[in-house]
Parts: structure tokens; sequence; C-alpha cells
């Protein structure tokens, strides 16, 4: 075989499906075919370093951490927009456009989803990048090459196209699902939360370690152009078709209207839908779409005349702070939570906002009975922005730290001086133990259906269930005595918790919550050391030795197995009938290389439990259907997976020809 042409051949491929994934939001194969090839190239190239190129998909995770960033000065000033907030706005801002051009001149709008991320200016030179920057203030930014050049879906290499140099300004973003993930792992780790997925991509964008940027899924979204010769490009639209096909992503949502009455709709409608998309966006930007009638309008010190964001109503609400209460999380970290009269906020009501911690509560001066603003970013739970007016403060203004856990009564204390965090010091305290049995039972962990927080509640607070092997000495007839729980409830409650017996050790792990361990570590170590008696015997250098697994996770896996109460713990769940065991990655390879993807709800058995079944054959779970998909799995209420199945020609299966399909291989 000849390795140069197989290694160049290999990073066709993978840049073909780059393309494929992130362009046209089309996949052709599995993420795990896809991870194949990388690692296919990735040993060839191992073999061979002297074949290894800068522009190789394997060379996106840079080598050093950079030493601060190089401010670096744009070819073309980076603007903002002006904003606007009504229809009637932007009615005007045609109008002053007219003025400005010939009497009747045709103009025609481009109008773009307004993503809320963080602005980047590449570089392509001869169709390479080669430099990638922050906005700053506009003029100058940081240099951020390194990150940048780690985020997938901007093409390091042109296919083909322009070979001039080109400023191409874009947007990089997060999806919700992936910010939500992040603010988990911080929340793990005891890190100050994300407030939304913007501040996230900064985070990432400002990292001075590339091999960190790499691990967030960063996307992309190229929308403004910058340098470039003249003649290059007639209009936006042209400018969006033709760096689309030379492999730059551009939002698929894009629309090119004659007149301003299909713009104001398209404003309309994306208003009413933000929410059903994956990403935040916080408006809409409205260009005109021509070139040479974009330069005669020409710009102001910040903003283009030619362009305008209209910007959604922000999902604010005002309303009054009933009282500060104080909720205990399962590794008893104290946070101070607002109860609130209920007031709708983005099209659901809230009664709650987290204060985050106690030195926030200073920083904004509230108090109970003020009235304030509340302010909902995403899924995030909503947050106290300011203080509008005092309430009748006949309370005093005191410090809100509890003197002493709210639900066990137990000392509070700070664990180091410089932590914001106050703790309630008793590892048996009911409120602890209710949220550690929360996250046992959740969907990620053990997956024990109909254990939610009410139940959590009830049971903990009658003292039956103290940790979690007590859940499986409960019968039918404890069950019975909860409110609302009839026959057949308890008989489900009871059945899924013996049905948990069997989960695969890296739920089980997950579920013990213990610090730093999140859904990633638990699957590690249990691939790793597939029960729980290896683990146990684990040494602290045999953790330390394990690629995946850093200092923090390993001393707090290792602290966490050796106390006394774990090793009485493991034993009464071992005697309960847990299995804690990891089941060989494919225990049967009878579905190998078929690709599953679930929509809608199933009757007989959960996603998890769905997806653990076709994974424990061999097969795959992704989730987007695609050309490449065997089977679209399709339960009640089936959403777009499920057209976009039928538009393919993928086979569906309904529940009863799933579990054919998953017996019979
Ligand atoms: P603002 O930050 O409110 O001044 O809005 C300007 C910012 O909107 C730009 O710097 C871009 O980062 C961002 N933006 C998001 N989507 C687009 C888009 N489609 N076209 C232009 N700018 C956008
Ligand atoms: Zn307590």
């Amino acid at each position: 075989m000849d390795v140069k042409k197989e290694i160049e051949r290999l990073r066709k491929v993978i840049r073909h499906h780059d393309y494929q994934y992130y362009v046209l939001d089309q996949p052709e194969i599995s993420d795990k075919e896809y991870d194949d090839l990388f690692k296919r190239l990735q040993a060839l190239e191992e073999k061979h370093p002297d074949e290894v190129t800068p522009d190789s998909p394997t060379q996106r995770v840079g080598g050093e951490p950079v030493k601060g960033f190089k401010t670096v000065r744009h070819h073309r000033k980076m603007y903002s927009l002006d904003n606007t907030y009504t229809f009637d706005e932007i009615r005007e801002w045609r109008d002053r456009l007219g003025k400005s051009l010939e009497e009747n001149e045709k103009v025609e709008f481009v109008v773009e989803l307004k993503i809320d991320g963080v602005s980047v200016n590449l570089m392509y030179e001869n169709g390479s990048l080669s430099a990638g920057a922050l906005r700053g203030d506009g003029e100058a930014g940081e240099d951020v090459t390194s990150n940048i050049r780690t985020i997938r879906a901007i093409p390091l290499n042109f296919f083909d196209g322009s070979r001039s140099r080109l400023e191409i300004r874009g947007e990089v973003f997060m999806s919700r699902g992936d910010f939500l993930a992040a603010n988990k792992e911080r929340l793990e780790n005891e890190e100050p939360l994300f407030a939304n997925p913007r501040n996230a991509t900064a985070g990432a964008l400002k990292t001075l370690d590339p091999k960190i940027v790499a691990k967030r899924r960063l996307l992309f979204y190229a929308h403004s152009l910058g340098e470039c010769p003249a003649g290059e490009f007639v209009s936006q639209k042209d400018f969006l078709d033709k760096v689309k096909s030379w492999g730059l992503p551009v939002n698929l949502q894009t629309r090119l209207y004659p007149d301003l009455e299909g713009v104001i709709d398209f404003c309309r409608r994306w208003q009413e839908k933000r929410n059903t998309l994956d990403y935040e966006i916080d408006g809409i930007v409205i260009k005109v779409n021509a070139l040479d009638q974009q330069k005669r309008l020409g710009v102001t010190q910040k903003s283009p005349r030619w362009a305008i964001a209209y910007k959604f109503p922000a999902q604010q609400a005002t309303t009054k702070i009933r009282r500060i209460d104080v909720s205990v999380g399962r590794t008893g970290v104290l946070t101070p939570v607002a109860e609130l009269d209920p007031v709708s906020c983005g099209g659901v009501t809230i009664s709650h906002a987290t204060l985050h911690n106690f030195d926030e509560i200073g920083r904004l001066g509230v108090h109970e009975g003020d009235k304030v603003l509340l302010e909902r970013a995403g899924d995030v739970i909503p947050k106290v922005v300011k203080v509008l007016s005092r309430g009748p403060t006949e309370k005093k203004r005191a410090s809100y730290v509890p003197g002493q856990c709210p639900s066990c009564g137990a000392g509070v204390v700070k664990e180091k001086e410089e932590e914001v965090a106050y703790r309630c010091v008793n590892p048996l305290c009911p409120a602890q133990v209710e949220r550690r049995l929360v996250h046992f039972a959740s969907r990620a962990a053990m997956d024990i259906e109909g254990m939610g927080e009410a139940v959590v509640q009830q049971l903990a607070r009658d003292g039956h269930v103290k940790d979690v092997s007590d859940i499986y000495r409960l019968t039918k007839g404890d069950f019975l005595k909860l409110e609302l729980f009839r026959e057949k409830k308890a008989q489900n409650l009871y059945q899924g918790i013996q049905r948990s017996k069997q989960r695969p050790l890296s739920r089980f792990l997950f579920g013990l919550g213990i610090r730093h361990v999140g859904e990633k570590a638990a699957l590690t170590l249990a691939q790793k050391f597939g029960t729980m008696d290896r683990l146990m015997q684990a040494s602290l250098d045999e953790l330390l030795s394990i690629h995946e697994v850093g200092e923090a996770i390993a001393a707090s896996v290792y602290g966490f197995l050796h106390r006394k109460e774990t090793a009485a713990l493991i034993e009464k769940l071992k005697k309960a009938g847990l299995e804690m065991k990891e089941p060989p990655r494919h225990a049967s390879s009878k579905l190998a290389g078929k690709i599953f993807v679930f929509t809608g709800e199933l009757a007989g058995m959960t996603r998890p439990e769905a997806e653990d079944l076709v994974k424990s054959r061999g097969g795959e779970v992704t989730s987007s259907v695609s050309k490449k998909t065997s089977f679209v799995v399709v339960g009640d209420r089936p959403g777009s997976k499920y057209d976009k199945a039928v538009k393919l020609k993928v086979p569906v299966l309904d529940e009863e020809a799933f579990r054919k399909v998953v017996q019979e291989g």
C-alpha cells in the first residue's frame, strides 16, 4: 500500500464527512464510523510522522498551551449592529434606506437568524485558514488561531474556490445540549455556572489550552464578509452560497425576500418558534442583499447602515420575592433560592429563581418582599437580575447565611475561606439524602421510573430510606402508604426498582454521586474495571494511570471507595442483589453495523433501556436520521425524525417490530 496515498485519501474522506455534517447537516456515516476513520489516520500518521501536515484533520487539537493572546488588527473593521425592537422600527429603517438610494430603487433583503454566540474573524489565504481572531473593539481583537483550529466546523482548507485573501466573519456557538452538559460538568466540579451559551462559548474560546477547547463541541456559521478583492461576490446571498460550496457552514434557515412583508413575517415566525432550535438566537439580522447597494449606503461609526438587528422581546419579567429559602444539594452545598409570586416569562410560569450563592444576595442587595427583575435564558434556571423596588423592610437586612442547616440543624461551614459555598456538615442530612436519592434514580443514572422528587421526598421524610440501599428493602406495601399510590402505581415502582438491579456498573457509579465523577468518568472507570469488586481494589496509581482520569477524579474516587461507610453500603447493595457489572461493550454482535435512531415515547421501556438493548448487541444509537441510519424506531408522539425517515426511505419500526429485530438480530 502506498502510505502517502492512503493518508491523503483518509484526509479527503474525513473532510468530506465534516462537510456533510457541519455544512449540509446530512451526515452519511455514524459518529462511530467517523471516529474509526479518524483513528486510522492518526495511527498511520504516528507511524509516518514525516507525512503529518498542519492541515491534516488530526492536527486540530493543537500542541502546546498558548501564553496569553496577542492582539491583531482586523483588515476591515468589524461592526456591531443597530437594534430594533418593533416591526415599525424595521419599516422606519426601510424608509431611511429609500432616501439614500435612487428613487424607487428595488431592494432585496437577506434575513438570518441572530445567533447568540461569539463573533470571530477568520482569515483565509489561498484557501487556507491562516488566522482567527475575536472581535475585540472592532478594530483589533485577540488572536485565538490555535483555538479556532480545533473547531471541526471550521475548515482548515477550502474544497476549492477563491485563492485570494478573504476575511470571513461568523458566529462560534454551542448547542443547548452541550451548554447544559458544560454546566453540569461545572456543577460537579463545583465551579461557577455559565450564565448562557454565549458565555460558555467565550469561556472556551479564551481558554489558553487548545486541548480543552477541542473538548467543547463548538459550532460555527459564517455570516459576514470582511476584506475581499473587488468583484469576488455580488451579494450577501452570493457570498453565503459560495462559501458554503467551499466548505464553510452557513445557517440553513437564511432566506431572501423581495420586500419587507416577507422579512417581517420571518421575524414573527421565528419569535414564536425560537425555542424549537437546539441553539439560542436572540433575534433576526436583516441585510440589504446587493453589495453595490451596501457600499452606497455605507457605515456609521459603529454599525453598517445596510443591516439591522430585530431583537426578540427579552424573556424577562418582574415579580415579588416572597421568601428567600435555602436548598441543600447532594454534597451539602447550601444555595439560596427565591420563592416568587408566580409570573409568566418566555412562555412558562416561574415561581422560583436561583440566587446562586450568598455573595450574590449581597451583590444584588436583594431582600424578601422586594420587587425584582427576572431573566430566563433558554433552559437555564431563571435568575434575579436586579432589584426594582424595595419591599417593606421591617425584617433586618441580616445575612441570609443560616447558622445551621435548614434541613437537619447540623453546623454550617465553609470548607476553605476562598470558597463561596457554605455546606451542611452532616452526611446523613435528610435533604442531602433526598438529593442523592433523586440523583441515583434519575434517567442518566439507575433510571428508576416513578421515583421522582415527590416520591423521594416522602420516602426520606418518613425515615424509611436513609441511603440508596434502603430502597431495595421497600415492599409494595410501603409504596401503598404514599400519597396518591394505588395498586398499579405501587406495583410499577416496585418493579422499576427491582429492574434497576441489573443496571450496568457505569450507571451505578454515576448514580453514587461521587464528587467529580460525571457520566463520562463513570463509563471510563466501569469499562476499565468491569466490576465493583475490582474497582474497590484499585490502587491510587492504577486510577491515575488511566488516560482520561485526572488527579481530581482519581483522588475523589479513591477517597470515596475507601471510606468505611462506602464498604458497608456496597455490601448491603450486593446482598440486595445488585450486579454492579459492566457488560462487555459488545456482548453480542447481532446488531453490529446497525444504526438506530429513536423518536417518540416507547410504552414498554424507557429510552435509556432501549438504547442499552441496542448497544449491548453491538448496534449503535445516534440522534439524527441520515441515509446511513438502519432503523428509525417510532414510539408515541414522534418528532420530525419520523418525517425525515419517511423522506429518506429509512425503514421504520414500531415498538413490537423493534423488539423482534433486537431479539433476532
Ligand atoms: P450586538 O452584539 O447586539 O451588537 O449584535 C452584533 C453581533 O451579532 C455581531 O457581532 C455578531 O456576532 C452577531 N450575529 C449573530 N448572527 C449574525 C448574523 N447572521 N449576521 C451578523 N451578525 C450576527
Ligand atoms: Zn443538613
